[in-house]
């Protein structure tokens, strides 16, 4: 698939609505908030970049779309990758805690409340992830919620962002709709952490769209035994993954599975391929399978609202189908039904937005260092085929958050590193929670120092961070 570059209104317009008719929209005036910093998009990396920008200090707005927090991590994954470093693969390395800050801080909360597994060891496929952090996804939307009014940050939900206010290549305000009307939201700092890179594009910043991923819509399976589906893989020696947690308040259940199809009886491996399931899934909950994910190959990128829609229902579709093949060919599953659903498709990239560096894979593998690094980081979504060396850790620089051509606009989550080997790794969620953590600091300080994204000392930033709880490797 090539990549496209693209400006954002272009690609705003469907082709089906493209019929040289047009209506010219009058100009209205709308109520002005000002605020110290904007993070657009309250999911993965957008929660924790406006906890951190609020305990600076900074007045901070966060404008989500859905009615909740959380995003992609409550609607796409199986569990959280990764706290830790892959030191289960590589005799000898030290086991370490390289995601720390705010991102712990939420599990800590969950913990509390029997939302999670913990930090489960894999037993089996620890050349994949040496832990498995499940979460139970409607109690993350809560916790995480009330840690944002905590922190004093200005939640708007079901609010849309629409539009950029520019001011040469500065941002001055970003438009919201909701039913409460049309707003311009004023801010010194904004931080784009929308997946799509919905604000990048509107303020004119550069970006790919590669489409080189399914898109997705998993589903929860209730209903179901773990110990039936358990012994059932075992017998057909199918384990490839397994871990130990925390489920339903007991310790040492098994809290994450994944079978090859390819050593079941019967059918349902080929029938499983048709609709893009995979056999992989988590749960803190017994009698409850949290993902089993559908994916589908969209032909064109996930920003066509026009196709979308045939790709929204053709997982419904598949999503059926799913529940029918557990049901016939799962022992314990026979009356397994679907308990929830994501309410739109999730993708793994959209729009890649241009920062100021491009992570490599290089970097990623090669565990490199930069001299403005905000985070570490020891995971890869291809491994055992691409780890990193020594299962060690790289790190994330910080001119990789900053939108290239933008004065005041940093980017955290999966819209940033363009190579799909790096993006690998940089699109997990620990990463883009820790992303967030530092988008969210440096915009609070550019914003308390009246300063744009690129005058700010690395020195202050680091000091910041370190004071939020975030791990450096060196
Ligand atoms: C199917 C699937 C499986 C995955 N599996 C795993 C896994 O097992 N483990 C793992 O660690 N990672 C996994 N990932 C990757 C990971 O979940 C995502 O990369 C990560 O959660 C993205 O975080 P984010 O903050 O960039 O975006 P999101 O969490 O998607 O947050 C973006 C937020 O912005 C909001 N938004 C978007 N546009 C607007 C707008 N214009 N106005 C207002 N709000 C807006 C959205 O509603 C959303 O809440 C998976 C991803 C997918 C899709």
């Amino acid at each position: 698939m090539g990549a496209q570059a693209g400006c954002a209104n272009a690609n705003f317009v469907s082709t089906s609505t493209q019929t040289g008719n047009y209506y010219e929209e009058p100009a209205k005036k709308l109520p002005v908030r000002k605020f110290d910093v904007v993070v657009a998009g309250a999911g993965t990396g957008g929660v924790v970049a406006a906890i951190a920008a609020a305990r600076q200090g900074a007045k901070t707005a966060l404008i989500e779309v859905k009615g909740y927090p959380g995003g992609t991590v409550t609607e796409g994954g199986t569990a959280l990758h990764s706290f830790y470093n892959l030191w289960k693969a590589f005799p000898g390395a030290k086991k370490r805690q390289v995601v720390r800050g705010i991102p712990q801080q939420i599990i800590d909360r969950l913990l509390k409340i029997g939302a999670c597994s913990g930090h489960a060891e894999m037993s089996k496929g620890y050349n994949y992830d040496s832990v498995c952090t499940a979460i139970d996804t409607e109690m993350y939307k809560l916790v995480t919620f009330e840690m944002l009014v905590e922190a004093g940050v200005f939640v708007c939900v079901n609010t849309l962002l629409t539009g950029a206010i520019m001011d040469g290549s500065r941002i001055r305000g970003v438009i919201a709709e909701s039913r409460s009307g049309r707003e311009a939201f004023y801010a010194k700092s904004f931080v784009d952490c929308t997946a799509y890179g919905d604000l990048s594009a509107y303020a004119g910043a550069d970006y790919t769209e590669p489409n080189d991923y399914p898109v997705v819509n998993s589903i929860g399976l209730a209903n179901v035994s773990w110990e039936k589906l358990y012994d059932f893989l075992e017998k057909h020696d199918a384990i490839i993954q397994q871990a130990e947690g925390i489920r339903s308040g007991k310790s040492g259940q098994i809290v994450r599975i994944q079978g090859t199809t390819a050593k079941l009886p019967g059918d349902f491996g080929a029938e499983s391929r048709k609709i893009g399931m995979s056999m992989v899934t988590t749960s803190v909950h017994d009698n409850y399978f949290m993902f089993i994910k559908l994916n589908f190959k969209m032909p064109v990128s996930p920003t066509s609202r026009d196709e979308v829609a045939k790709a929204e229902l053709e997982l419904r579709r598949r999503q059926f189908r799913a529940v029918e093949l557990f049901r016939e060919y799962i022992p314990g599953c026979e009356k397994a039904f679907m308990a929830r659903t994501s309410p739109k498709l999730c993708i793994r990239r959209g729009r890649l937005i241009i920062c100021d560096y491009d992570i490599s894979h290089e970097d990623v593998i090669e565990g490199r260092r930069f001299d403005d690094d905000v985070m570490a980081y020891g995971f890869h979504d291809s491994a055992p085929r691409y780890q990193i060396k020594d299962g060690g850790t790289y790190g994330i620089p910080y001119k990789a958050l900053r939108v290239a051509g933008i004065e005041n606009l940093l980017a955290a989550g999966m819209l940033i590193t363009s190579d799909h080997r790096a993006h690998m790794s940089t699109r997990n969620t620990v990463c883009c929670m820790g992303q967030g953590q530092a988008a969210g600091t440096a915009a609070a300080l550019c914003a308390a120092k009246n300063c744009g994204s690129r005058e700010l000392r690395y020195h202050d930033l680091r000091a910041a961070l370190v004071k939020g709880g975030v791990y450096f490797e060196s």
